[in-house]
This record gives structure tokens, sequence and C-alpha cells, in this order.
């Protein structure tokens, strides 16, 4: 009677080993704190760029790394990883295809698309790889979030005026420099006046 119990027991055990191996865990909450955040941030960022996407695996057992890198080696079927040792195991990785039925990995653009947002946030495609892996994404141990860009922050910048430099207030914003116009009287030689509301520059 135990031994039948035990037997079972096993069983359950062994049915239920399987079936988290075959099956992909598609749970964000599965990574890790950092991989949490920074998959949430890319999913965001798509979803404002219109782009459809859906998580297809995130963590992934190395149980079932290694029952994927059996898979066209030991077991039948194609090559599907290259390796035993993959960022989902570390609960550092997501993959994703595009939630588009029949067009989930035949749409490049949509994957390129979602790698150069990626990049915008520090997160490593696997679409730029020697060995491509467009639906892979993943993060380094030492991932942050990128500091947004303060649109408010005003800060010193140095000017160059006729060859001589001069520290401003401004805002850098989308790549420019905005400085104030009257800032530039600074530099000998240059005048700022205004007509009403539009400021007047003159060399003296
Ligand atoms: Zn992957």
């Amino acid at each position: 009677m135990l031994s039948i119990l035990a037997h079972n027991t096993r069983k359950i055990q062994e049915a239920t080993q399987m079936s988290d191996i075959t099956k992909a865990c598609r749970d964000i909450s599965e990574l890790s704190v950092s991989a949490q955040a920074a998959c949430t941030l890319f999913l965001d960022k798509c979803k404002k760029a219109g782009l459809s996407v859906l998580i297809t695996e995130t963590y992934r057992p190395q149980a079932r790394q290694n029952w994927l890198y059996e898979q066209g080696r030991t077991r039948p079927g194609n090559v599907v990883t290259w390796t035993r040792n993959s960022r989902h195991t570390g609960r550092m990785a997501w993959d994703i295809c595009k939630h588009v039925k029949g067009q989930e990995y035949s749409d490049n653009s949509f994957f390129v698309k979602c790698g150069s947002i990626a990049k915008e946030l520090g997160i490593t495609w696997g679409g730029t790889w020697e060995t491509p892996d467009k639906p892979h994404f993943e993060i380094s141990s030492t991932w942050k979030e990128p500091k947004k860009e303060d649109d408010e922050m005003i800060t010193k910048e140095l000017v160059i005026i006729n060859k001589n430099e001069y520290a401003m207030d401004a805002i850098r914003k989308d790549g420019n420099v905005y400085v104030k116009v009257r800032d530039l009287m600074m530099a000998p030689g240059i005048e700022v006046k205004s007509r009403g509301r539009i400021p007047v520059i003159e060399t003296k």
C-alpha cells in the first residue's frame, strides 16, 4: 500500500516536472526585480509605439534549458538553442513575438523596432548577435533604468562665442542646448535688446 502510494506520488512528481519542462513560463513576475522593471518599461514603450508585443517566455528553469538544448541533438526536432547557459535561467531575459495571429515571427520590422526601443533602455536585443535571436531580450546584472532627461532642469553649459568660453544657464533637451538670449551679452561686443517681445541681437 505504502509503496503504491510512493509510486503514485513519484508518478505525479514526474508528470509535474515534465509539464514544467515542456511549458514556457510567461510570467514577468518570475523575472528578477530589475528585469521586471526593464521588461515593464520595454512593454510600455512598445505599446506607445503601437507595437503589439506578446511575451512568450520569461524565466526558464535549468532543467527546461537542458531539455531545449537536447532538442535537435539527443532528441528529435530543430535546434532551438545554442547554449545550456541562458539569461533566462538567471531570470534576466524574456522572449516576445508579434501579437498578431499568423505574423508572430514573420514581420522583421516589428522586431527591429522593438530592438531599437530596447537599445534606448539599455536592454540587449538578441537580434544584434552574430547568431541572431530576434525574439530574445535580456539585461545585464548591472542594468539600471536610464535617467529621464528632466525638461525643466537648468544646468550650467559651456558656450563658446568668438573663441571665448562662457558658462551659461541652459536646458538640454533632445540633443539641443537652450540658453537665454540675454546671456549672449556675456560676450564682449554682443548687445541684446528687445523690441516688444522680440529679442534683438546686435554686434557693437
Ligand atoms: Zn530568449
